[in-house]
C-alpha cells in the first residue's frame, strides 16, 4: 500500500508519527496543531486529515482495522498552552479526524490503540 505520509527529520529516539490539522481551541484561538500518535508504522510521519497510514514491519494495528481509535497527544496552544489526550480516528487505513475519548466509548477494545 502506498501512504501519503511525509517523512520528518527527527532527533528525539523515541518515535512518534505526527497529525497536522486546524483546531478550534477551547480559548477560541484557531491554529494548526499538532497531535503525536504511534499507529502504522512509527516513524516521524506527518499526516494530515485524510492521509493513508504508512504500514511496513513493527506496524501497530493492521491494515484489517476497519476503525481504530488511537491514543494521541495534542500539543499546546500557542495561545493558553492548552495541551492533552484525545483520539486520533482511522477508518480503513486513513486518519478521518480527532475527537475526545468521552465521544468514542462504544468502541470494543481492540480497535483502541494506546
Ligand atoms: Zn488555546
Amino acid at each position: 500500500m502506498i501512504g501519503c505520509g511525509r517523512r520528518i527529520p527527527g532527533i528525539d529516539v523515541s518515535a512518534f508519527n505526527e497529525l497536522i490539522l486546524l483546531l478550534t481551541c477551547e480559548c477560541g484561538h484557531v491554529g494548526r496543531r499538532s497531535v503525536q500518535f504511534r499507529y502504522g508504522r512509527v516513524w516521524w510521519y506527518s499526516y494530515s486529515i485524510g492521509s493513508t497510514i504508512e504500514r511496513g514491519s513493527g506496524a501497530v494495528g493492521s491494515e484489517l482495522d476497519q476503525i481504530a481509535a488511537v491514543q494521541g497527544w495534542l500539543t499546546g496552544c500557542e495561545r493558553c498552552s492548552n495541551e492533552g489526550d484525545l483520539a486520533v480516528l482511522v477508518r480503513s487505513g486513513a486518519v478521518i479526524g480527532v475527537t475526545a475519548w468521552e465521544n468514542i466509548d462504544e468502541l470494543p477494545k481492540e480497535s483502541v490503540f494506546p
